[in-house]
């Protein structure tokens, strides 16, 4: 598509666009009376209008019900989850079956890696992408620390070559096969949320299944961003957070997915508790854990009400998109045209002051833009805010910007690099 640098180019966007009426389903954070362009959906996604009610109609519930809610109404609480279960499965590409909602991203992570890391003395070693999101790290170290190994020599970290941000699929191969014999598991993100990069998914878990090693993502980028297969891609498990492209409300409740080729071994260890025993049983309190079939076997706690409704609200605008598709044909535009409007602020600048370190395929990334800025980076992200323009600032010097489908518009982007070309126009002077 041919882009023009010119307000009418944009509105003309907004007009041919299908989906610009979600925007109305949101609440935009203002200051000064003026509403903010929200480029921050990767960090915490807007509140959906429809959250405060599904809220309060379970809070009407637990004023009126008390204890019954667990089994009176329309949505009695046992069975809340299974409405979510049925929203979330397009969103990743899944059986209904495959996932739920539970507890919050790190702990599903530790979860998950107690069924799914098995290390033995021969095969130990954890492939993962260098720079993940640190509290990746600091799970992945201590649940190696917790089986005996010592994580400098168990984590293999595949990372770009000298001078590049972006991790090659070939290497990421390569590290796979180097390390095969001794390999338990490849954890990956599935977009970094430094670069923006969305890894080939599909190839690293054909790799590590070929490996004989079990494959995992954390999706925290990439659930509601990107559309994914999980169940045909034959990932063996997956969690994500709900807050940030799914909207779920700050520290939401978040999601896991695991294969149904695993719900058969029941020899895969897990830590038990009351609400993965089977549902139609669980108030028996009998004496020893079975789980419950599917995903739904790996919750411990009861289930979190509140969270969830927060979580659904935001599942419902979803549905109205059209899921992932739509959304992704709009977020292919939104960054492309961003993409697009930030070199010509280079160009206006005569300098190369931004680079984008995400990749310039399109395909090869989500909804977010990571910008390097030469100098000034912090007095220009500051400055932006000033302005009303709310991106995520890195250290020492990338800023972040992320367009989100269900909410932004082709106009935003326009504005905010107008923004940004004359902030930076002044500081560099
Ligand atoms: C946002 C994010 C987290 C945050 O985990 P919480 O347990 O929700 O605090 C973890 N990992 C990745 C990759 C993230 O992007």
């Amino acid at each position: 598509m041919n882009f023009e640098n010119t307000l009418a180019f944009a509105k003309t966007l907004d007009q041919q666009d299908d989906l610009r009426d979600l925007r109305n389903e949101f609440l935009f954070p203002e200051q000064d009376g003026k509403r903010f362009k929200y480029l921050c959906g990767n960090s915490l996604g807007l509140q959906p209008i429809a959250t405060r009610k599904l809220v309060e109609q379970q809070m009407s519930n637990w004023e009126r019900l008390a204890v019954e809610g667990w089994f009176e109404g329309e949505a009695a609480w046992l069975a809340y989850h299974k409405q979510l279960k049925i929203l979330m499965a397009p969103i990743v590409g899944a059986k209904v079956s495959e996932v739920c909602p539970m507890n919050t991203l790190t702990v599903n992570l530790h979860l998950l890696m107690v069924s799914f890391y098995r290390p033995t003395a021969k095969r130990f070693k954890i492939i993962m992408e260098a720079g993940a999101f640190p509290s990746d790290q600091y799970a992945i170290e201590s649940q190696l620390r917790f089986h005996g190994f010592d994580p400098a020599t168990a984590i293999i970290e595949v990372q770009p070559r000298n001078g590049e941000y972006i991790l090659r699929t070939e290497d990421i191969m390569l590290a796979i096969d180097e390390h095969a014999s001794e390999l338990a598991l490849v954890l990956f993100g599935g977009i970094n949320y430094f670069t923006g990069q969305w890894y080939d998914m599909e190839k690293i878990t054909t790799a590590g299944h070929d490996a004989g090693a079990i494959v995992g993502f954390d999706l925290a980028h990439a659930a509601g961003n990107v559309p994914m297969k999980l169940h045909d891609w034959n990932v063996d498990f997956a969690c994500w957070c709900s807050y940030k492209y799914q909207n779920g409300g700050p520290g939401g409740i978040a999601g896991i997915f695991v294969h149904e080729s695993h719900f058969v071994d029941s020899t895969r260890p897990r830590f038990a508790g009351w609400w993965g025993y089977p549902e139609d049983k669980r108030f028996e309190m009998t004496k020893g854990f079975i789980p419950e079939a599917g995903a739904d076997g790996w919750q411990i706690s009861t289930g979190q009400i509140i969270p969830m409704s927060m979580y659904l609200a935001s599942l419902q605008v979803f549905e109205k998109a059209g899921f992932m598709d739509p959304l992704r044909n709009k977020s292919l535009k939104l960054t492309s045209y961003l993409y697009f409007l930030i070199q010509q602020v280079n160009a206006a600048l005569g300098t190369k002051q931004f680079t984008i370190i995400t990749p310039e395929n399109a395909e090869a990334r989500g909804a977010q833009l990571s910008i390097v800025a030469r100098s000034k980076a912090r007095e220009i992200f500051d400055a932006l805010v000033k302005e009303h323009v709310l991106g995520d600032w890195r250290s020492p010097n990338v800023i972040r910007l992320s367009p989100v489908p269900l909410y932004n518009t082709f106009e935003e982007l326009y504005q905010t690099a107008e923004i940004l070309l004359r902030v930076t126009s002044a500081l560099l002077q």
